[in-house]
């Protein structure tokens, strides 16, 4: 048989075999029948830092609030919080100095909104809203960025407090302005350098929304933007099937396009968690000798309510607020 006949034969086989086995291509605009669980609405975060998150994001919910400002609430908690050192005011620099922020937003139209490398500006997440709503882009980095939010009315802002300053001349006088590729083992006293945070709700109609934002590695080379603020790999909605999120060592997540990596194995019927444990294992798959060193973990909600989490490494918590649950969860991890 000729390659070219090999190859229709095999994709006529595959799609025969997708059809008959999942049932895709069913019915709505992608194939898929979502069971949806209206009027339970439920918001889930990464990090302990996600509880004191969604419960701000629950005051809007539990009113029957969209998804939408409900995440932008509630990750507005860690971001204007100067002690939470990976996300907004406070958050640990490049490795110049410099505050630079990514976030995400998309809500259940399929709009979004994102904006990298911002300086100077604690809600990324607002600007990031702010370009979905008010430009016919996506994203926005660096000085556009700030330029942007400043025509918009968002305060400029030192970012930089003593402590995060105090922390990055000390890292300076070790590695000497020298980017680590497993940087998150180099802090002093062993404390993590990252995490961000994602966060996706569903509200009282059914619908579905995100956001996700985080300042990035610490002492990353100044211009670097890692998975947070990409939509499809920090973050993503389809209100059809779920949503998901991810935290982590951003580069190992966007070589995967890991949010929609999840959201398309929901949509193919995996629940939550072996969702994200699918998208870890594609990591791992990929190279296996990196994902020892490092840490990912994945956060998703599907449209029945359900939601799941799988990460590399052990250490990744969740936050869940719903009408019956407001609770932190240590997830599953691959490396034991
Ligand atoms: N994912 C973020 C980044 O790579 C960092 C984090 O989640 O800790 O910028």
């Amino acid at each position: 048989m000729s390659d070219r006949r090999r190859f229709v034969k095999l994709s006529l086989l595959t799609s025969a075999g997708l059809l008959a086995g999942k049932g895709l291509f069913a019915k709505s605009r992608t194939g898929f029948k979502p069971a949806v669980v209206k009027g339970k609405p439920v918001v889930i975060a990464t990090w302990d830092f996600g509880k004191a998150a969604n419960a701000e994001a629950w005051k809007i919910l539990e009113k029957g609030g969209r998804a939408l400002d409900a995440v932008e609430a509630g990750v507005k908690v860690p971001e204007a919080d100067p002690t939470n050192q990976s996300v907004g005011l406070g958050g640990r620099p490049d490795r110049d100095g410099r505050v630079t922020l990514d976030a995400c937003i998309m809500d259940e139209n399929s709009k979004c909104g994102s904006v990298a490398c911002l300086e100077h500006i604690v809600h990324a997440i607002s600007v990031a809203r702010a370009v979905m709503e008010k430009t016919p882009h996506v994203m926005l980095v660096g000085d556009g960025a700030l330029q942007f939010a400043l025509e918009c009315g968002f305060k400029k802002q030192n970012l930089l407090t003593p402590k995060s300053e105090a922390e990055w001349k000390d890292w300076l006088k070790e590695h000497k302005y020298k980017p680590v590729k497993n940087i998150e083992n180099v802090l002093p006293g062993g404390e993590k350098n990252h995490d961000t945070i994602g966060m996706v709700a569903m509200d009282t109609n059914g619908n579905m929304s995100g956001a996700c934002t985080t300042s990035g590695l610490s002492y990353k080379m100044h211009g670097r933007v890692g998975d947070s603020p990409i939509i499809g790999a920090g973050l993503y909605v389809d209100n059809e099937v779920g949503a998901a999120t991810s935290t982590g060592v951003g580069e190992e997540v966007i070589r995967i396009v890991g949010s929609h990596l999840v959201v398309e194995l929901m949509r193919q019927g995996l629940d939550p968690e072996a969702a994200c444990k699918a998208a870890v294992e594609r990591i791992i798959a990929r190279n296996p000798e990196a994902s020892k060193e490092v840490q990912v973990g994945f956060l998703a909600l599907n449209k029945k309510g359900e939601y799941g989490a799988y990460a590399l490494q052990d250490g990744f918590s969740y936050a869940v607020r719903s009408g019956s649950v407001e609770d932190i969860y240590h997830s599953k991890f691959h490396y034991h």
